[in-house]
């Protein structure tokens, strides 16, 4: 646990899913284990979580499952 940064809150580790662009795909990892700000909500990831992140975007697993993701076009 620690100190928010923007807001002096207190953190506390939450299992999030993590939603990021790589390489122009979509990625969503689940449970991915975050410090969260109990009172602005802002993330925290760990040097350690960042790089397993990288980690999982890079590899050639199989994702569990595939979401198809609506992308609506603003101006419309
Ligand atoms: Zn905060």
């Amino acid at each position: 646990m620690k100190e928010c940064y923007f807001c002096k809150g207190t953190t506390e580790v939450k299992k999030i899913d993590v939603d990021f662009r790589w390489e122009g795909k979509l990625l969503v990892i689940k449970d991915v284990p975050v410090e969260v700000c109990t009172q602005c909500g802002e993330k925290y990831y760990s040097a350690e979580i960042s790089k397993k992140i990288d980690e999982l975007a890079q590899s050639s697993r199989k994702p569990e499952k595939v979401l198809e993701v609506p992308v609506l076009e603003f101006s419309r």
